[in-house]
């Protein structure tokens, strides 16, 4: 008779879960089933994230994709075999990470790419790490989260009036994605710009590849950029322009990766500041 998977309980709602998580199996926000379609090639991303009507749609879609080989093989094998020592005894998500907020927020923040054992383990972007005890905590006091903590989803966190996802939807290894997984996920990013666009008054890019992958998606809509191509900075600003004329606001960020939060190069104070500007 063949083993059943391991399982491991749920660090809020005590079910036992196998690592990564099948879809649609109770994972507190998990928004695919089994019969959600899978995403298997670059031209399946870019065909499925058309069909995306709604946020929860492509919420449901990034959740199950397996279009980039080397980063399935890296966010299931550290859901397996390579988990942090601290959460051994904890299933992993192992699946891309949605975004996470309301659909219709004025306000998108796009992120570089889901952590190994933080939203790669939680499901939840920026959720079970330090990035996400910086950001929320950010957001908490700007009125955005209604909880300055995010340890899980599950948790009870929501946010308000803001939405967050990631240029790259998998936990890449050394937080570095190649070109052409960028490429590969960026029709999810396309389609989230496409249903965020009828009501979103700014964008807030952590981080250069955030800033650059928002300018390329938006040029491909067909939104007006500034020429020469604005240079991404902690702070700098600039004016997109819908098709429809309308003008988002495009703000940049240092990511609020440790590299950043732990040598002072972001400090809260600067967080809070642009936060405040959106
Ligand atoms: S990085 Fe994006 S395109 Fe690649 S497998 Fe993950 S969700 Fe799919």
């Amino acid at each position: 008779m063949p083993e059943s998977p391991r399982t491991d309980p749920h660090p809020v709602t005590g079910q036992e879960f196998p690592s990564p998580v099948p879809p649609g199996t109770g994972w507190p926000g998990d928004p695919a089933d089994g019969d959600t379609p899978v995403a298997r090639t670059p031209a399946q991303v870019a065909r499925l994230a058309r069909t995306a009507r709604s946020v929860d749609d492509l919420d449901a879609l990034v959740t199950v994709c397996r279009a980039c080989p080397r980063l399935v093989d890296w966010r299931e094998s550290v859901a397996t075999t390579g988990r942090r020592a601290s959460f051994a005894d904890q299933p992993y998500w192992g699946r891309p990470a949605a975004g996470f907020g309301p659909a219709g927020a004025p306000v998108l923040v796009v992120g570089l790419a889901p952590a190994a054992n933080g939203a790669n383990r939680t499901g939840r972007m920026f959720t079970g790490d330090r990035s996400g005890d910086w950001i929320y905590a950010a957001l908490h006091r700007a009125g955005f989260a209604t909880q300055a903590t995010s340890d899980h989803a599950g948790d009870g966190l929501e946010l308000r009036g803001l939405r967050i996802v990631s240029a790259v939807r998998c936990a890449p290894p050394q937080n570095k994605p190649t070109t052409q997984e960028k490429a590969t996920c960026a029709p999810w990013l396309h389609r989230e710009l496409e249903l965020a666009e009828p009501t979103l008054r700014s964008i807030l890019a952590l981080g250069l590849i955030g800033w650059d992958a928002t300018l390329r998606t938006v040029r491909e809509m067909g939104w007006t950029v500034p020429r020469p191509k604005p240079r991404f900075g902690h702070g700098a600003e600039a004016e997109l322009r819908t098709p429809r004329g309308r003008a988002v606001r495009l703000v940049g960020s240092y990511h609020v990766s440790q590299q950043n939060t732990f040598t002072g190069k972001l400090t809260e104070a600067m967080l809070d500041e642009v936060l405040a500007s959106l």
